[in-house]
C-alpha cells in the first residue's frame, strides 16, 4: 500500500484528509517521530504548503501531503487568507479568529467569501500542486459543532445551513480541499 505522511499539526485539518486517502497507508508526524513546529513564514499558500511538504520530506524522505489554505473575505480585501489561522494574533485560535472577522464584517452588506486550499504533494521526490476553492457567504450568529476554523459562520453557495451544521459527508463532498484532494487522487492514480 502508498505510504504518505500528513505534514500537519491540525488535528481536524488531518481527519479530514485522512478520510479522503482512501487506501493509501497514512503516517502522522508523530509516527515518523518528527515534533518540531514548522514555520510558515510566506505569504503565498503554494509558498507555505511546499514550506511544510519540503521540511517533512527531507526530514523522512517519504511521500508526503500539506495543505495550506484560509478563508478569503471580499470585503476585506481577501483578508485573512494564509493568515487564517493565525488572524487575531499571537495565541489566536478558532474562536478569535472568527470573532475578529465577524467584528470586521460588522455593517458591511457584503458578505461574499471562499475557502481555499493548495495542497502540495512530494511524490517519489517532486512538488505537485494541487487546488481547490469553495465560495460561499458570512453569517452575523455562529451556529453549528461540526468542522473547524470559521466553519460555523460560513455557508456554502447552494445550501442554507453553515459547514458547522451540514453533515460532514457534504463538507467531505464540496469543499475546498475536497475538491483539490480528488484531483490530486486521480494524479497519484494515473501514477502508480
Ligand atoms: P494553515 O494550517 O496555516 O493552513 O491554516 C488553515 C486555517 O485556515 C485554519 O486554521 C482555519 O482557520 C482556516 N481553514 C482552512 N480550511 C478550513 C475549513 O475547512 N474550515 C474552516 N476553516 C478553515
Amino acid at each position: 500500500m502508498n505510504e504518505i505522511v500528513l505534514a500537519s499539526a491540525n488535528k481536524k485539518k488531518i481527519a479530514e484528509l485522512h478520510e479522503l486517502l482512501e487506501g493509501f497507508k497514512v503516517l502522522s508526524l508523530k509516527d515518523i517521530g518528527f515534533e518540531q513546529e514548522i514555520e510558515e513564514p510566506f505569504f503565498t499558500f503554494h509558498e507555505n504548503a511546499f514550506q511544510k511538504a519540503n521540511t517533512i520530506h527531507q526530514f523522512c524522505g517519504k511521500n508526503v501531503l500539506a495543505d495550506d489554505s484560509g478563508i478569503c473575505v471580499s470585503a476585506l480585501g481577501d483578508k485573512p487568507g494564509v493568515l487564517s489561522a493565525r488572524y487575531a494574533g499571537e495565541g489566536a485560535n478558532d474562536q478569535s479568529n472568527l470573532d475578529k472577522v465577524l467584528q470586521e464584517l460588522e455593517g458591511q452588506s457584503n458578505r461574499r467569501a471562499y475557502y481555499k486550499a493548495v495542497l502540495c504533494l512530494i511524490w517519489k521526490g517532486e512538488a505537485h500542486y494541487f487546488e481547490g476553492e469553495c465560495h460561499g457567504t458570512l453569517i452575523e450568529n455562529p451556529i453549528g459543532d461540526n468542522g473547524f476554523g470559521y466553519d460555523p459562520i460560513f455557508v456554502p453557495d447552494g445550501y442554507s445551513q453553515t459547514f458547522a451544521q451540514l453533515p460532514a459527508t457534504v463538507k467531505q463532498q464540496i469543499s475546498h480541499r475536497a475538491q483539490a484532494m480528488q484531483q490530486l487522487v486521480a494524479f497519484v492514480q494515473q501514477s502508480l
